[in-house]
């Protein structure tokens, strides 16, 4: 980074957000969409980084996940889109499939205003052939993952001559991923002239590498995160190793949250864990590299439709999804780094909901804690793990089973189908169906426990959509 010419905007008091969208060089369509889709004010990111962007600037920009960092980078390629030029001229690198996915979604909300704005989603775990017929009938914007995007280029399937904006879309975990060299491979593809922008929820020192090599000039914006205190109850509990695992079902216990994500520094404290937790009986999945795709979606489903207690993660698997109403946060482990602590932490007591911060923390990792109490500016809570005792004695399960039926968006089926199936079908009350996602070849439908066997054998011996479906619980 060029000290001379980056800006930093550390306080997040100068930026606060707030601010209409009204007062940025956006064209009068854009500023429709944003008020049909009820973006009536800019999150504090969208407030310092927009100026910056709209003005033609590269732009380095750190804000926590959720803090609306789509947005920010969507206006601006928007912006310098040519809807009459067919011709890719915008592209955004993510890590997964999952985040390519959610910002393709952002994007084609705000891009209403246009209705022939074409988006493409470049990801692997698909076939090629329909992506590549797909660019060859033209796109503006291609979303994808880096891996992919290179076997693109390879091919000759994808041309970006005419590209003016470059987007890096959490660029900390494309680094942790190891993309770097699939990332270089792409750059070299696109025209110099262009403004490049890298988005990042944390700031590894990789990034001033990556921001070096491939923006210029860049504009710096930084969010610290500044959590409402009151929202988050942090409490921390000095154990031995010996019961770390142990421990986390006794928290599990005492506190009772519906849905906790749980941090481990490592794959294999994640495998272990869950392990634990299944053994007791408490309804826990984990997310890691080496699931296929559909795993992986599965998994997300159930927790979030809360058919999944507990989500067991590691830093790396968890950054960056969008997952809302959590109830707890707990460290299996400290985070040698304070910031990954405050993100993680991050994670509970949005919106307007409170939430747990629990951490577990031996001898040999005191000297993390005081990092991260430094950082924090306050002291540390410690609890004794003798005062967790389970409130009753009721196991501990989800209050919804996801069914899972066999046929998806490819057989048409829609949330409606189902829902009318399992209520007027089946005569149960909207009450007792939760979430309805589909997929292209799956429908996943939450129903409280209480029901699931009664919904699942009616599911069987009726219709939805008028055939009869298989279905089974997950
Ligand atoms: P990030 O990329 O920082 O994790 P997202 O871009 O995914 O965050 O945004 C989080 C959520 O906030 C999304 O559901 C998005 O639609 C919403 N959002 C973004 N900007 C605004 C805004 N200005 N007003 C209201 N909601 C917004
Ligand atoms: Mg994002």
């Amino acid at each position: 980074m060029d000290n001379e010419t980056s800006q930093t905007t550390s306080s997040p008091l100068e930026n606060t957000g707030g601010q209409s969208f009204n007062e940025l060089p956006l064209s009068p369509k854009i500023l429709t969409t944003l008020q049909q889709l009820e973006y009536l004010t800019m999150t504090p990111i969208q407030a310092a980084s927009l100026p910056v962007t709209l003005a033609g600037h590269d732009l380095i920009a750190q804000a926590k996940t959720g803090s609306g960092k789509t947005a920010a980078f969507a206006l601006a390629l928007l912006t310098n889109l040519n809807p009459r030029r067919f011709a890719v001229q915008a592209m955004v690198l993510c890590p997964t499939r999952e985040l390519a996915d959610q910002v393709t979604q952002e994007l084609r909300r705000l891009a209403r205003f246009a209705d022939n704005i074409k988006i493409l989603t470049l990801c692997g775990g698909s076939t090629m052939r329909p992506q590549m017929s797909s660019l060859a009938h033209g796109a503006h914007i291609v979303v994808g993952t880096p891996g992919r995007i290179m076997d693109h280029l390879q091919r000759n399937t994808l041309n970006l001559e005419a590209l003016n904006t470059l987007v890096f879309d959490e660029a900390d975990r494309m680094l942790d991923m190891g993309f770097y060299d699939d990332i270089a491979f792409v750059v070299k593809h696109c025209p110099i002239e262009r403004q490049t922008l890298l988005f990042s929820a944390t700031y590894p020192k990789g990034i001033a590498g990556l921001a070096r090599q491939f923006l210029r000039n860049p504009r710096e914006v930084k969010l610290l995160e500044q959590h409402e205190e009151h929202k988050i109850r942090q409490r921390f509990y000095e154990i031995e190793d010996a019961s770390r695992l142990q421990t986390v079902v006794l928290l599990l216990k005492h506190y009772r949250p519906i849905s906790t994500l749980a941090f481990c520094n490592t794959k294999q404290q994640c495998r272990d864990l869950l392990e634990v937790l299944q053994t007791q009986g408490i309804n826990a999945l984990t997310l890691n590299g080496d699931l296929e795709q559909r795993e992986r979606d599965q998994v997300l489903i159930q927790f979030a439709n809360r058919s999944c207690l507990v989500l067991v993660a590691t830093d790396v698997a968890a950054r960056g999804l969008d997952i809302t109403q959590l109830e707890a946060v707990i460290n299996v482990d400290v985070t040698a780094d304070p910031e990954i602590y405050i993100h993680r932490i991050g994670r509970t007591g949005r919106a307007d909901e409170n939430g747990w911060a629990l951490s577990l923390c031996s001898l040999s990792e005191m000297p993390r804690v005081v990092e991260i109490t430094k950082m924090l500016g306050s002291e540390p809570e410690w609890h004794n793990v003798a005062t967790l005792q389970s409130k009753n004695n009721t196991p501990l399960a989800s209050p919804m089973v996801t069914l899972q039926i066999l046929g998806g968006r490819k057989e048409k089926i829609r949330p409606g189908d189902v829902l009318g199936a399992l209520t007027s079908g089946a005569g149960f009350t909207r009450e007792q169906i939760g979430k309805i996602t589909v997929t292209d070849q799956s429908t996943y439908v939450a129903v409280a426990r209480d029901i699931s066997r009664e919904a699942m054998r009616k599911l069987s011996v009726g219709k939805v959509k008028g055939k009869s479906v298989k279905a089974r619980v997950l």
